[in-house]
């Protein structure tokens, strides 16, 4: 088996690259994509661990994109850490998350809460910075129990701290990743993963669906598995492991989707420039 989503400390997860390589390989997982958000930070040490522990490590990277319902997660595949139009284009995406980080600051502070920029980059540490870096700042704080529930009072969507991210287009991803070789998947899609929605979206260039993620539950695996079969897509899973113990059936423990490997091989297939069918 294999896993095709999981963070590190690169971005929101809570361990280094090192260690989810390491926790793959004492699962026994053949190869995962470290697929952080908005950066390919983690890449090298993760390859460098993989190599020594006979896991293979296949470039990734977690961007948000704008649909026509809001903001789509996208994942891409076999992309290489340095390459400069990639780098360009994520060292803005995290320019705009620090700048929003900061204005989700300015809001929790209007609302009472007492906490600084200072806090949140501390618990970032010079990672690429999400909503959960300001959960866990709010919880050290002692204003919230738990990440959960800084979500659920002040940074969910809807809720009185959330700022929305500058989002690019879906074809300017994915034009980016396809000059570089490599495919893009539209992540935990939920119910939004029907024909009607991934039809376009394929026209602009997508690739694959994320079909086996902890958020499918009841009937979104089977929707959105016929969806990528009529729309002929390829599919994608993983566990969007992490690190953390409770995520909600957002993200699930590592190696828990039952990804085959043969996915990997069908999804290197549809690369730009690959032998495959595609
Ligand atoms: P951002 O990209 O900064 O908007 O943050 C999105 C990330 O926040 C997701 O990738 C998850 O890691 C995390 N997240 C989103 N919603 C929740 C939630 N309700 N509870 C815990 N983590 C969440
Ligand atoms: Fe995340
Ligand atoms: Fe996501
Ligand atoms: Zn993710």
């Amino acid at each position: 088996m294999i896993d095709l989503h999981c963070h590190s400390t690169a971005s929101d997860g809570v361990l280094p690259p090192a260690d989810v390589v390491a926790k793959a390989a004492s699962l026994g997982l053949r190869a995962i994509a470290l697929t952080d958000h908005d950066t390919t930070a983690g890449l090298a040490e993760a390859r460098e661990a993989g190599l020594r522990l006979g896991v293979e490590v296949v470039g990734g990277c977690e961007f948000s994109v704008a649909v026509p319902w809001g903001e789509m997660h996208l994942l891409a595949y076999f992309i290489e850490p340095g390459d400069a139009a990639i780098e360009a284009f994520l060292t803005e995406a995290r320019s705009d998350r620090s700048r929003r980080a900061r204005d989700m600051v300015t809001r929790l502070v209007g609302l009472g809460v007492k906490i600084s920029s200072e806090d949140v980059l501390r618990e970032s540490g010079g990672a690429a910075i999400g909503r959960p870096h300001v959960a866990r700042a709010l919880q050290r704080l002692g204003h919230v129990t738990s990440v959960q529930q800084a979500f659920d009072r002040y940074i969910g969507r809807g809720r009185p701290a959330f700022v929305e991210k500058q989002l690019p287009s879906l074809s300017a991803v994915a034009d980016l990743v396809h000059a570089r070789g490599g495919v893009v998947s539209a992540a935990h899609l939920k119910s939004f993963g029907t024909v009607a929605n991934l039809g376009p979206l394929k026209e602009q260039g997508l690739d694959a669906v994320e079909t086996r993620h902890p958020s499918h539950t009841g009937d979104y695996l089977a929707t959105i598995t016929d969806a990528a079969m009529s729309l002929d897509l390829a599919r994608s899973g993983g566990s969007d492991w992490h690190g953390e113990s409770d995520a909600a059936g957002t993200h699930a423990a590592l190696g828990s989707q039952q990804v085959p490997d043969e996915w990997l091989g069908l999804l290197r297939a549809r690369c730009p420039g690959s032998a495959g069918p595609h």
